[in-house]
C-alpha cells in the first residue's frame, strides 16, 4: 500500500548548515501530499531522501512502517515512481525508454502508456541529445516530451508510491492540463508525494505541506490554506 512518513527529519549536505531541520508528515496510504515553498526550501532534498540518495543525518524515513535504512537502495526504487524534472533518456528507442523499469511489459501495455502520456506518434524513434547523434538520425525532444516519455514510464511501472517532482513545469499550457490529467490517472489511489512550485498543479492533494528553510511551517488542505494567506 505504500505509506511514507517522515519522523523528525534532519538533514544537511555539509555538516556546518543543516537543509532539513526536523521534518515530520504522513502520506497515508493510497493519499496525495504535496510539498510547496521557496527555491532553496528544501523541497528536492525530500525526494532525494525519500529515494536513498542520501541518509538522514537524524530521525527516520519509513515505508510501510520499516526504517528505508534499513532495506536495500534498489528495492526502495523498485517500490517508487518518480516524474522528474530533468529526464535523462537512454540512447535507444523510446518504446525502450518506456519499458525500462518494467521490461516484461508487453508491446500493447507499452503503446497504451504511451497513448495516456501522448508520445504514441515516436515510439519508435530514437532521442536526440547523444553527441554526434544530434541531427542525424535522434529526434529532438522538447523538455515536455521528455517528462511525457517520464510520465509514460510511470504509467507502465505502475508504482505503488509516485513522485512527482514539479512534474508539468516543462510543458507549455496547451499541453499541461492533458498531461495533468494523465497524472491524476497514474496517481490516482496511489501513495503521491508531489514537489511543487504552483498552487495550480496540487488542488486535488489531500494534505499540503508549506517547507521554508527546511521547516514545515504550515499544512493543511488547498482551500484551508487559501483561507490562511
Ligand atoms: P528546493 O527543492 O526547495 O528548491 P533543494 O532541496 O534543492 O531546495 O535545496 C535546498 C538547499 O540545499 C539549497 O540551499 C541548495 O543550495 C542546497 N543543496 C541542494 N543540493 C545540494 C548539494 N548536492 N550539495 C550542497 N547543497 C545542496
Ligand atoms: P533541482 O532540485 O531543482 O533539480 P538541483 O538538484 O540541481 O536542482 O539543485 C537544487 C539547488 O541546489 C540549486 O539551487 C543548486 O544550485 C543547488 N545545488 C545543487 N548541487 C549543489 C552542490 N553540489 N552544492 C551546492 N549547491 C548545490
Amino acid at each position: 500500500d505504500g505509506a511514507i512518513r517522515f519522523e523528525n527529519v534532519r538533514f544537511g549536505y555539509d555538516p556546518a548548515r543543516e537543509i532539513l531541520k526536523g521534518v515530520s508528515f504522513e502520506v497515508p496510504p493510497g493519499k496525495s501530499v504535496a510539498i510547496v515553498g521557496p527555491s532553496g526550501a528544501g523541497k528536492s532534498t525530500i525526494s532525494r531522501l525519500l529515494f536513498r540518495f542520501y541518509d538522514v543525518k537524524g530521525g527516520r524515513i519509513t515505508i510501510d512502517g520499516q526504517d528505508i535504512s534499513a532495506v536495500t537502495q534498489e528495492s526502495v526504487r523498485a517500490a517508487i515512481g518518480i516524474v522528474p524534472q530533468d529526464t535523462v533518456l537512454f540512447n535507444d528507442t523510446i518504446a525502450y525508454n518506456i519499458r525500462y523499469g518494467r521490461t516484461d511489459a508487453g508491446e500493447e501495455e507499452v503503446v497504451r502508456a504511451a497513448e495516456l502520456a501522448q508520445i504514441a506518434g515516436f515510439i519508435e524513434q530514437l532521442p536526440g541529445g547523444f553527441g554526434a547523434m544530434v541531427g542525424e538520425r535522434g529526434l529532438k525532444l522538447s523538455g515536455g516530451e521528455k517528462q511525457r516519455v517520464a510520465i509514460a514510464r510511470t504509467i507502465l511501472k505502475a508504482p505503488p508510491i509516485l513522485v512527482l517532482d514539479e512534474a508539468t513545469s516543462a510543458l507549455d499550457t496547451h499541453t499541461e492540463q492533458e498531461i495533468q490529467s494523465a497524472l491524476d490517472l497514474v496517481s490516482k489511489n496511489r501513495t503521491t508525494l508531489t514537489i511543487a512550485h504552483r498552487l495550480s498543479t496540487i488542488i486535488n492533494c489531500d494534505e499540503i505541506l508549506v517547507l521554508k528553510a527546511g521547516e514545515i511551517v504550515e499544512r493543511g488542505s488547498h482551500r484551508e490554506l487559501l483561507a490562511m494567506s
